[in-house]
């Protein structure tokens, strides 16, 4: 028997190997196959890296912003034009279809291009002559080492949200990847140490919860940045804190679409498809409810279905239009949940199970599933599905929806359909989502705006990237200054006032 390769650990600017000897399989979730094996690191490979992470840290907070910028503009020209190899390691180990890795790949290039601007981001204020002879300015500075912690659904685009920024601000990073699509990390680094970052300012190490826990509990990493499911999100937000970190962690959704009566049913048809089925509905802005107002139910889904119909599933290489799950565990849970819906008395109104693909049959497939009068109480409902499972509640005015809507545990995005703009302006005011859609069922905010949830959809007072990206990576520091002047002498042990 051949044996598999290994992906081994980023550290100090080459591949690393680390001393532990765990190891977890990497899938092709098109074949079922497993491709590679990833290394698992322990406490002591993850300490290792910060290490090198703080090592580098003077230097690097020390280089000039024009040399910085310079090696961060050599990255962002490399990844444009190189971004098909890293499509090609997204299809590979993800399984979403290539235009969909290009895509997400371009949302992280983007803020690739926001950071270049940390120059102007990142100055301060002055304030002459405060009192006499005395200014007062305030500082942005980087706060040292930091760590990033991401999920499977977006390899490239979740770490770009963050080490561009957490980089060019003048931090270290240690990054630690989903276990199950690792590659898209070690890539970039790669790629960076290629566009001159010096070795030890970006690290990746790979692992599990043990690799998690020591970036939470080392005292040399200043902050965290976390995707992930909202259990994990709060676990990592409580942990981290609990040690002294700043921390921004973003959890899980259930994203609803409201359809009022007026809306062009044919857009929301379309928007509903794309926003429920692209990535395989494995996206935390994923649409998973459509929240019909009557009586628009019927025609709406009858135009949904349709479409749905047309849509190819299979090898994300081959030009289809939603590929596998990421693993096979993943794929039955999802699929588990059809035999809920029929348990629960939901229409199936589209079943996605035995579908023909244009793949491999071992594949982890799951097509398209549509259910009908889905009740509140089902766990359909509740549950954060994560696949290509699009439920519609049927509701009889726009305050029923709202309120369902706002009682759901998540604030991630959502959706209104609508060509009524005061029904619209309501909406984006009244409902309780850190990113709200109008007529755009994915309001994924440009890389200068910030993205990030409400309530269980995100763990602390940072969203990514953006303004808050930059406050996330900075901290201010206020100076008071006076040069000195023989009118400034004399004792006075009263509290500094201003004159
Ligand atoms: P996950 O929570 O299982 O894993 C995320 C990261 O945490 C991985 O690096 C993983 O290795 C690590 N991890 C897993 N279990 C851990 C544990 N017990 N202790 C410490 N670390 C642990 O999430 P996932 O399945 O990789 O990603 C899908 C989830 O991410 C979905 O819930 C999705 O909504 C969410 N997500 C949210 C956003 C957002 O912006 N809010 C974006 C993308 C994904």
């Amino acid at each position: 028997m051949t044996e598999l390769p290994d992906i081994n650990h980023w550290i100090a600017g080459a591949a690393a190997d680390g001393q532990s000897t765990r190891t977890a399989p990497v899938f092709n979730p098109a074949t079922g196959q497993v491709a590679k094996n990833v290394r698992l690191a322990s406490t002591a490979d993850v300490d290792a890296a910060i290490a090198v992470a703080l090592a580098a840290y003077p230097a690097w907070r020390d280089t000039s912003q024009a040399r910085r910028q310079s090696i961060l503009f050599n990255f962002r020209e490399l990844l444009n034009s190189r971004k098909g190899e890293l499509a090609d390691i997204l299809t590979a180990e993800h399984g979403k279809v290539t235009a969909d890795a290009l895509g997400e790949i371009q949302r992280g290039l983007e803020v690739v291009e926001f950071a270049l601007g940390m120059p102007h981001l990142s100055k301060g204020d002055y304030s002459e002559n405060v009192s006499t002879g005395v200014d007062v300015y305030t500082l942005k500075q980087s706060l040292g080492v930091v760590g990033i912690i991401s999920p499977f659904n977006f390899p490239a685009m979740v770490p770009l949200w963050y080490f561009p920024i957490a980089i060019a601000a003048g931090n270290t990073v240690v990054l630690k990847p989903s276990e199950k699509d690792p590659s898209a990390s070690n890539w970039m680094a790669e790629l960076f140490a290629e566009a001159g970052l010096p070795a030890g300012v970006f690290n990746v190490v790979h692992g599990d919860k043990e690799a998690v826990d020591a970036l939470l509990v080392n005292p040399d990493v200043q902050a965290i940045s976390f995707v992930g499911s909202t259990p994990i999100a709060k676990y990592i937000y409580e942990t981290a804190a609990l040690h002294g970190k700043r921390v921004q962690a973003l959890g899980g959704a259930k994203n609803h679409m409201l359809v009022l009566p007026d809306a062009d049913l044919d857009l929301a048809a379309d928007a509903a498809v794309n926003a429920g089925f692209g990535s395989a509905g494995e996206r935390c802005m994923a649409i998973s409810v459509i929240v019909a107002v009557e009586p628009v139910a019927d025609e709406l889904i009858a135009k949904i279905t349709e479409r749905m119909s047309g849509l190819k599933v299979g090898d994300g290489m081959r030009g289809t239009d939603m590929g596998p799950l990421i693993t096979k565990v993943h794929r039955d849970k999802v699929a588990s949940y059809i035999d809920v819906a029929t348990a629960d008395g939901i229409d199936v109104v589209v079943d996605g199970r035995g579908i023909e693909v244009d793949g491999d049959p071992s594949g982890f497939w799951l097509g398209p599933t549509l259910f009908d009068k889905v009740g509140t109480d089902s766990t359909v409902y509740q549950d954060e599905i994560f696949g290509p499972v699009l439920s519609v509640v049927r509701v009889g005015s726009y305050t029923e929806g709202l309120d369902l809507m706002n009682r759901s545990q998540y604030g991630n995005g959502t959706a209104i359909f609508t060509n009524d703009g005061g029904a619209a302006r309501r909406f984006q005011n009244e409902v309780q989502c850190g990113m709200v859609g109008i007529n755009v069922p994915i309001p994924v905010p440009v890389a200068y705006h910030s993205f990030g949830g409400w309530k269980n959809s995100l763990f602390g007072d940072a969203k990514a990237y953006g303004p808050a990206g930059v406050a996330f990576y900075t901290r201010e520091k206020a100076v008071t200054s006076r040069w000195l002047d023989p009118s400034h002498g004399g004792i006075n042990l009263g509290f500094p006032q201003n004159a």
